[in-house]
């Protein structure tokens, strides 16, 4: 085995999925899968189908394009607003898409009328957040004009909060998407087919008590089925697991250290918060363990060490770790949990291999040799 190593757990991303879709369900919620954050890896896709998800979606046509590739063929919806340069193999890859511009619209649909297809269109509209979506009293407008377009079917609409300004979607957010959604069906005198209320952020409100779901009745869900988390607090969901995904380091330099740089001192390429110049102040040596990870294949601020490790810095390609009880050995590898923007770096980054995992076979946190 190589390392960096990103260990994952199909078993528990199907049951993460699982769990969700079976709490939504009696609510008339259906889930979409999103497969963004795993690169549209085919494996992690299956397991999310395996657990009940209606459909999948991701953000990137390439993502799309690779989930198609491997023989994928249920209903996958592009969660981004297509690129104009990209409309043609949006049409040919996407059953649906999310959209807010008339003009991507149009040439979706000259592109849907010359593939002979229908492309769906998910019309998303703001809430607040301020990322993607028209405006509530343009949707009326918008809606005739999209149902003149030949080649597309407008399947509904949708919004997206919590993930520009951290907009919680709570019940107040989601009556008034509600009533919009109920607006528009009567006044296009038509009953939408996906009213696409949020993503994992969303949970909270779905599932708690007393949630009035209203006409919502479709989630895009992709942090809370993977990691188990809610992206809003970063805590594990009830009934979730949080460790599908396991990052693997190896450790190259081993040394009882001072704990204090010497010599003047300037900036640093990667000077974050991350770097725990903190440690200054204090003299006596430490155990310092150098790992073989960095930015290129990882968010070092996003990763967890064991317990009795402490991440002090990282730059490109070191990952500097103190060991607090015991120094281990030049070899070993060291394992680290991962927040949502350390699983995607690490899924997009060449450097590290990805090991799937059918059952419960994780590796030790700390494996020697
Ligand atoms: C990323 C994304 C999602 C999924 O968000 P999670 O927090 O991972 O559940 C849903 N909808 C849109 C539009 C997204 O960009």
């Amino acid at each position: 085995m190589s390392a960096p190593r990103l260990e994952i757990r199909l078993d528990l991303i199907e049951a993460n999925t699982r769990t969700i879709v079976d709490q939504l369900a009696p609510l008339g919620i259906a889930v979409s899968g999103v497969t963004k954050a795993a690169l549209g890896s085919p494996e992690v896709a299956r397991a999310l189908l395996r657990g009940g998800v209606a459909g999948l979606a991701d953000s990137r046509v390439e993502n799309i394009e690779r989930m198609r590739a491997s023989g994928i063929n249920c209903e996958i919806l592009l969660i981004r607003s297509p690129m104009l340069s990209q409309v043609s193999r949006v049409v040919q890859a996407a059953d649906a898409s999310c959209n807010s511009e008339l003009s991507v619209m149009t040439a979706l649909s000259e592109e849907a009328v010359r593939q002979h297809k229908r492309h769906g269109v998910l019309l998303m509209v703001e809430l607040g957040d301020l990322r993607e979506g028209i405006l509530a009293e343009d949707i009326h407008c918008m809606i005739e004009r999209i149902q003149a377009l030949a080649g597309i079917t407008l399947i509904g609409i949708g919004t997206n909060l919590a993930c520009q300004n951290g907009v919680i979607p709570d019940q107040s957010k989601m009556a008034e998407f509600s009533s919009l959604a109920r607006e528009a069906e009567l006044q296009s005198s038509s009953t939408f087919r996906m009213v696409s209320g949020g993503n994992s952020a969303n949970l909270p409100w779905a599932l708690g008590e007393g949630a009035i779901i209203g006409r919502v009745d479709h989630l895009r869900l992709g942090e809370s089925l993977l990691l188990g988390t809610d992206p809003t607090t970063g805590s594990v969901l009830p009934g979730l697991r949080n460790n599908a995904f396991a990052l693997f380091g190896e450790v190259i330099e081993s040394k009882l250290k001072p704990s204090r740089p010497w010599g003047a001192l300037g900036r640093t390429t990667f000077d974050t918060a991350n770097n725990a110049r903190a440690c200054r102040s204090r003299l006596d040596a430490r155990k310092s363990v150098l790992v073989a990870l960095g930015h290129q294949d990882t968010d070092p601020g996003g990763i967890g060490p064991p317990a009795g490790f402490a991440i002090l810095g990282a730059s490109s390609d070191h990952l500097v770790v103190e060991a607090l009880d015991w120094l281990p050995q030049v070899g070993p590898e060291i394992r680290f949990g991962l927040s949502y923007s350390a699983l995607l770096r690490s899924m997009t980054s060449p450097f590290v291999s990805k090991e799937y995992l059918p059952r419960g076979v994780a590796t030790p946190v700390v494996k020697c040799g």
